[in-house]
Formats: C-alpha cells, structure tokens, sequence
C-alpha cells in the first residue's frame, strides 16, 4: 500500500497513485488526523455533542505535544473559551505587558492588563488529549495517515503506525495536520502557499537570560528579522522563548536559524541555548475551499493563522470547536458532503477568516514601508499616554503619517 491520493478524476496528475487497496480493519465515524490543539479540541468536541460517535485521533510523532515548533505565546480571551487557565500546570507564564521594539531600538509599552499566557506546550496538548481521552476518543500516537480513497459516502485512509499498515473506514476526516499536512491536498483541496507567504522560524529556548517576565517584546526591523519579526516569550525564571520569523526572499540568502544565531549575540549575549527548533508559518489568509465531500480542513492546514501575528493556537482550536459542531450535526443528519459541510467555511469566514483576508493585505501594505518609518512611528506613539496606546490609536498615528495605507487599514482600526 502506498501514500497519495488513490484514482480520482480533480486530483493533480503526479499525486494520483493506483493501488490496490486491502478491506478496511477499522471502522470509526471521524478520523481526526493530527494531535495538535486543531485535532485535540475537534476531538474532545465531537465527544462532547456525541458521546455515541467513535473518534480516531492520529498524531504521527511519538507524544502530544512534542517537539515545540513554537513561541506558545497566547491570548487570554481566545484560551479560555476552552480551557481554564487558572493554576493549569500547562502554564509557563502570565503575560501583563507587550513591549514594540522598533528597528532602532525604540520601545513602545502598550497598556493591556490582562494579555495572555506563555504555555508549556509538552503539557497543554497532553492536557487537551487528557479531556479529548477522557470524553471517549481514541489517540493514537506514532501513527501517521499515509493516504486516502473516497469509498461510497466515506473515506478510507491508509494508516502506518506501531510497525503495521493498516486501512482505516470513516465517515468523516478532519484534517488537522498542521503546516505541512498532506491529507486536504490528497482530498483535491488546494493548500499550495505562495513562497512570499511562507515565513521561515527559529527559535532558542535560552536560560540565563535577564528578560521581564510578565511581558512579551516584539522586536522588529530589516536588521532583525526582515519580513517578519523577532519574540522574547518569557518561560518563568531566567528562561525564555526568543525566536524569529523571516521571509526567505527578504532574507538575503541567511536561513531564519542565522538570523537568529545574530539576534541572540547581540541581545542575549549571556544567555545559554537549552534547544532549539525551527518550522515553519504560513502568513496566508485562509484556503479558498477547507471542505470536500467527507472532509473539514482545520488549523494550519488550511492556512488559518492571523497573518499580521503569525499566532495559530487559537485559531485552530476555534476551527477545530466548528469543526465538532457542523461534522456531529451533519454525522447526525447522514449527510456529510460538501454542501452540507460548506457552513464550516462560512462561519470560519465569517468568525476569522474575512478579517485574516484584511490582516494580509494590510501586511503587505506594512511591508513595503522601510526601518525608518517604523522607528518614527515608534516616537510618535510614545507621545500617546500610556493608558491610551490601544492598537486603534496606533494604527492611527500611522495613518497621519502615511495615508496611503488608509484603503486597507480603515475599516478595521479607525
Ligand atoms: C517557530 C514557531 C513559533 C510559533 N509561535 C506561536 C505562538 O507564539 N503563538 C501561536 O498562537 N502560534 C504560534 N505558532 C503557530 C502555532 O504553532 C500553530 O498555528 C498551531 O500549532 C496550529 O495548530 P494545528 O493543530 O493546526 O497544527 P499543529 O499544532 O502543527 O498539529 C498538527 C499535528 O499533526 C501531526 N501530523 C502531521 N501529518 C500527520 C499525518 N499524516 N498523520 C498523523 N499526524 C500528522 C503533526 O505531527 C502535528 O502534531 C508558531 C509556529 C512556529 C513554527
């Protein structure tokens, strides 16, 4: 048995591959491929509405929640929709303060109170399965999704895992695959990213390090991190999360990892690299199908991340709540095809997605701005009071400056 997708008529040439495929030895109603926090909450949530369904979760590394391909930097309000983060273990911090830094070094407080947490995410996600787990789904660890066939009104899906291979019966997948996730592509969904909208990372986890640990710092600048920027995510005693984000065609011919080696010399001169990771961040807005007959796309599979941040943790287990909610009800109905499931798409738009379409190209506008605008833009709105630097005002001083970003930024900030 081999990967791809299997014989049908709107897969790209190159990816269709014939086999003959052995009967199903498993059965279930969703088979949610990825245990990230997309997969965890569509998991827990398909229990929740229906404790009747039979859940698989694949997750082809050997734990949940790890590596860490991540800053783990999150919003208060957007985490507790789904999980209760005061006391949790899975918290590494709780963040009071975002601190701009401007490409000159000017720091810009903004007054937030209540901003978010850093997480631990080798325990969050651990603490996500525990509750998906507990609610009744099935996780399977090393196990991965190699391929899949439409098969009347479900799917079946090639598994390998725990040294066999194996065919999986569903009536409905989620893909919730992450940023390199194949199992939309293989259903005949597009999830190709333009090369400008793929943002390459590195990050260190450095101890040693004298940072304020109630704040994040989001360090910008073509000398910092060109086309994206650089984060010191504090991870409680002298340990922080610094990372960086760049574009590779900005990035003139240094990988994300050499910009980061000069970033932490520079600024971080005593601290000491504990580990180290690099992945990747679509800065795209969301794909333009993430449903087929069968089939929700959740998470960074289709391309959900806010572009203008590059924050996804939420998002996904936002997708991934919707995602529970239309599959069960169309489960439920018997009628899981694509014009049944085409609300999905429309809510994500309407919820995230229309706004993410804007984050974008108001990124692409911010792009085209040089090192010095951004350090004047970092004086001017040191002149607002602190209690009233809200994004709103800060957008507007720039607009003062700079009306030509008016057609983009208008209708979301002034
Ligand atoms: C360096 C870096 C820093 C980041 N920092 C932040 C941040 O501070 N805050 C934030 O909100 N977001 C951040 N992000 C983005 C965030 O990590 C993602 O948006 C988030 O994890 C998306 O969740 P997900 O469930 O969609 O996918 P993932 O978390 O990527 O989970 C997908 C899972 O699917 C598994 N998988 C893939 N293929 C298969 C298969 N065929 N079969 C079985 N399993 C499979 C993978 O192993 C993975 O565990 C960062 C990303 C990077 C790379």
């Amino acid at each position: 048995m081999s990967g791809g997708r299997v014989g049908d008529d709107t897969a790209a040439a190159d990816s269709i591959v014939i086999v003959t495929w052995p009967a199903p030895s498993r059965r279930c109603d969703v088979l949610v491929v990825g245990g990230g926090p997309g997969g965890l909450i569509a998991a827990r949530e398909l229990m929740a509405r229906d404790r009747g369904l039979s859940v698989m979760l694949l997750e082809r590394d050997r734990a949940i929640g790890a590596p860490v391909r991540c800053g783990e930097g999150v919003g208060s309000g957007g985490l507790s929709e789904f999980i209760d983060p005061a006391e949790a273990p899975w918290v590494s911090r709780k963040i009071t303060k975002v601190i701009f830094r401007a490409p000159d070094g000017t720091e810009v407080r903004v007054a937030e109170g209540d901003v978010g947490y850093v997480l631990e995410r080798t325990r969050f996600e651990p603490a996500l399965a525990t509750e998906a787990g507990r609610a009744g789904a099935e996780i399977l660890l090393g196990t991965e999704a190699t391929g899949l066939r439409r098969d009347g009104d479900g799917w079946l899906v090639a598994v390998r895992g725990a040294g066999r291979e194996y065919v999986v019966r569903t009536r409905l997948v989620i893909a919730a695959d992450g940023v390199d996730g194949m199992v939309a592509r293989w259903a005949g969904l597009d999830t190709r990213v333009p090369s400008r909208d793929m943002e390459s990372c590195a990050q260190y986890l450095m101890t040693n390090v004298n940072v304020d640990q109630d704040a994040i710092c989001l360090h910008f600048g073509d000398n910092v991190a060109p086309g994206g920027y650089a984060w010191v995510f504090p991870k409680g005693g002298d340990a922080a999360n610094i990372g960086l984000g760049v574009v590779a065609l900005r990035a003139g011919g240094r990988n994300a990892r050499q910009w980061l080696e000069a970033y932490a010399r520079t600024y971080f001169p005593t601290g000491i690299r504990v580990s180290c990771t690099v992945g990747g961040v679509i800065v795209h807005p969301t794909i333009k199908r993430t449903v087929t007959d069968g089939l929700i796309t959740v998470g960074d599979a289709a391309h959900m991340i806010n572009p203008l941040s590059g924050g996804g943790i939420v998002n996904a287990m936002k997708a991934g709540r919707l995602a529970a909610e239309v599959g069960a009800a169309a489960l439920a109905a018997g009628d899981t095809s694509a014009t049944r499931l085409s609300r999905y798409h429309r809510e994500w738009m309407e919820m995230l997605g229309d706004d993410h379409i804007h984050f974008h190209k108001l990124k692409d506008a911010l792009s085209k701005f040089d090192d010095a605008f951004f350090d004047n833009l970092a004086r001017t709105v040191n002149k607002i009071d602190y209690e009233k630097r809200t994004l709103r005002r800060i957008f507007g001083s720039a607009l003062m400056h700079h009306p030509t970003l008016l057609p983009v930024v208008a209708k979301y900030f002034v």
